[in-house]
């Protein structure tokens, strides 16, 4: 099984319009963000609790801010 435990309403996106395929986020959360072979980047947009923490710290590191986290509070059921 690919996701531990899935936290409803943690949903990572990013912007195209900003993102300029930098690479940060990709090695700071491998789980999350991959550039493939044909230079674009895709994502997990469904997290567990790890992959969180590495897209909440990529979305601080990204230098276009193209990262959006969002649920990143709701780790549990509301
Ligand atoms: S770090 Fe930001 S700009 Fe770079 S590839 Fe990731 S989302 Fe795009």
């Amino acid at each position: 099984m690919i996701f531990g435990s899935i936290r409803r309403g943690t949903r990572v996106s990013v912007d195209n319009e900003r993102c300029e395929i930098f690479g940060f986020c990709e090695m700071e959360a491998p789980s999350t963000f991959k550039i493939g072979p044909d230079g674009k980047l895709r994502i997990r947009r469904m997290v567990d609790r790890d992959g969180l923490d590495q897209a909440i710290s990529a979305a601080r590191l990204c230098p276009k801010q193209a990262i959006r986290v969002k649920g990143e509070g709701a780790y549990d059921d509301e």
